[in-house]
This record gives C-alpha cells, sequence and structure tokens, in this order.
C-alpha cells in the first residue's frame, strides 16, 4: 500500500478511514449537489449498496435496517449539515474563473449556500432555535464561522486557482456481475492531461488515528471500483481531504486492491441478502451507538424495533417478495 500524508501541520499519518457513526453531512439534495437525483435504496428487486450504507451494515445491521428498510427519520446534525454547506462551496467555487478562486471568495459564499439549502430544507432551522422555539442567532453565527474556517482551511491544502477538475458531484453507478448495483457521489475527479485519473473526497472532520484505517479508505476503493468498472482504468490516485485536521492522505491503488473491495462488498451484500431474507439484523454495540439516533428502537439500549415490514418478509419458499 502506498498511504502519503501531507499536512498543512506537517504531520504523518499512514492510516486513513474512520466514521463518527454520524453522516459527514447531510444527503445531498439538488440544492446541495450537482445532481438531483435520488439513488435507490437497496431491495431485493434492485439490490444496490453505496459505500455509506455499506459502512452503515458492517458498524451495525441493525442500523442499515433502521435506515434502509424501516427508514425511520434522524434528527438534522448541525455538524453534518455544515458538511452539506462546505462541500456546496467547494464545489461551486469552481464556477468562478481560475484566478478569483480566493479564499475570501469562498469564505463569503458560505452564507449563501446555507440559505439555499434553507430553502431545499426549511426544517433545518430547527437546528438553532431552543426546544421551545426562540431563535439562537449567536448559535447560528458562530456554526457559520466554524463552516467558514473549514473552507479557509482547504486553502492550506489545495490551490483552486491550478484545478481544473473534471467533475464534481460526480453520481457515479455500475452493475456487477451478479446484478448487485454499486453508486455513490465522488466530490471530484481530476484528470491529468496524461489521463491518469484522482478521485478526491472532502471530508470536515479530523483524519483518523492509524487504527481506524478501514473506513475512508474502503469508501475511496468503493468508488474506484465503480469508475474502473465504468472507464476501464484503474484511478491513479485516491485522496482524501480532512478540512479539520488539516491534512491530506493519499492512496495508489492497483488492481489488486480493487479486485479484493469487490469481494468484499459482494461477500458484504450476500450478508445483507440473508439478513433481508431472515428478518435477523442483529445491533452491534460500540461507541459509536452515542451517535445513533435509533436507541429508542434499539434492543442494546431496552427499545423494541418497529415490526419488520410483511412485504419482505420470506415467503415459505424461503424467496423474498418485493420491498
Ligand atoms: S444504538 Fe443500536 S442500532 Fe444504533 S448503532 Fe448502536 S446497536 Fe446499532
Amino acid at each position: 500500500m502506498v498511504c502519503v500524508r501531507l499536512s498543512a501541520a506537517g504531520r504523518r499519518v499512514c492510516a486513513m478511514g474512520t466514521s463518527t457513526g454520524k453522516a459527514e453531512r447531510a444527503d445531498r439534495t439538488p440544492q446541495s449537489g450537482r445532481s438531483s437525483a435520488v439513488p435507490p435504496a437497496a431491495s431485493p428487486s434492485k439490490p444496490s449498496l453505496s459505500p455509506s450504507r455499506a459502512a452503515d451494515f458492517m458498524q451495525c445491521p441493525l442500523l442499515y435496517r433502521f435506515r434502509v428498510i424501516d427508514k425511520l427519520p434522524e434528527k438534522p446534525s448541525a455538524a453534518a449539515t455544515r458538511g452539506t454547506v462546505v462541500h456546496a462551496v467547494l464545489e461551486r467555487l469552481f464556477d468562478a474563473p481560475a484566478a478569483e478562486r480566493t479564499a475570501p471568495r469562498a469564505r463569503s459564499m458560505v452564507p449563501g449556500e446555507w440559505e439555499r439549502l434553507l430553502k431545499a430544507r426549511p426544517e433545518l432551522t430547527e437546528l438553532f432555535r431552543t426546544e421551545d422555539g426562540a431563535e439562537e442567532p449567536e448559535r447560528l453565527e458562530q456554526w457559520l464561522a466554524d463552516a467558514e474556517r473549514l473552507v479557509e482551511q482547504w486553502f492550506s491544502l489545495e490551490d483552486p486557482t491550478r484545478l481544473e477538475p473534471a467533475e464534481r458531484e460526480l453520481y457515479v453507478e455500475t452493475k456487477l456481475e451478479g446484478g448487485l448495483t454499486l453508486r455513490g457521489y465522488i466530490d471530484r475527479v481530476d484528470v491529468a492531461p496524461s489521463g491518469e485519473v484522482r478521485i478526491v473526497d472532502y471530508k470536515t472532520g479530523k483524519a483518523p488515528a492509524p487504527q481506524y484505517a478501514a473506513g475512508a479508505l474502503f469508501q475511496m476503493k468503493f468508488y474506484a471500483l465503480v469508475l474502473w468498472r465504468l472507464r476501464g482504468a484503474v484511478p491513479r490516485r485516491l485522496q482524501l481531504v480532512y478540512l479539520g485536521s488539516g491534512d491530506v492522505l493519499t492512496y495508489d491503488p492497483d488492481e489488486s486492491d480493487l479486485l479484493a473491495v469487490e469481494r468484499k462488498v459482494r461477500a458484504l451484500w450476500e450478508a445483507i441478502s440473508q439478513a433481508m431474507e431472515t428478518g435477523v439484523f442483529l445491533p452491534r454495540r460500540t461507541k459509536l451507538c452515542g451517535w445513533c439516533d435509533h436507541q429508542a428502537h434499539c434492543p442494546e439500549f431496552g427499545g423494541t424495533p418497529p415490526p419488520y415490514p410483511a412485504a419482505i418478509v420470506p415467503a415459505q419458499s424461503g424467496r423474498m417478495g418485493q420491498v
């Protein structure tokens, strides 16, 4: 494995990937990303998997069920929403001519992107209200200032005046032999004059400690696998930009990496399919439970899951019905 770390702080970290258990950003909306397409959820009739849902199942099968099958609502989080706004700024800044992609301009875009998101999701105003509905302007101001700081941090890690992304917020989807569709959104794709491809993902959190290497690297290899299948060439570099800590982690994959990810994804889908057929999605209690919105339904915390949807309880033949 080639793992290079470049850091504004000069530290070296040679591991990637962790998860807070909470979304890095809120789900993409037409206002937060380029594509308005909402990818389909996994179902027996159209099996599909994204890196986020795969990570959910690996973290806790019951969490996967709550999100994908029961579709239980989750409270918006200030951190995930800030991630959405920051990603929108980093994406839209490239609409400006190269010389105008400056830090002050990017910072000035933050309030506008927040307003745009708010128009699409007015319920987010609740993030900055007290329980009895009173507005909390200081909290909003602080939150916007934090978003601006994250945006500014990016300029210590990359120089957008020297970048011309080939794609931004790219929705990718490919079907593996056997029918499983892999899908996801890639923040940025750069293509060098030589044709070599770099996949870039922004994280508003901090770079992970080395012992939490798997998560983000899995996500990036997943995207690389999809692009490889779509375009026939292995991306040259995977790059994670951690705005929270000022780190850039890179990884140069090869075919064997991506074949290994494909095997892993297939095994994961087997496990998900089995859980769907039996209705058994075991809870896995970890410290990430602290971020989970579903403790009230979780047996690990004295809760009871909702009835398993009858439409996908296996028939007597053992075959699944439609979701
Ligand atoms: S609270 Fe329950 S459902 Fe949520 S992650 Fe923990 S074990 Fe899974």
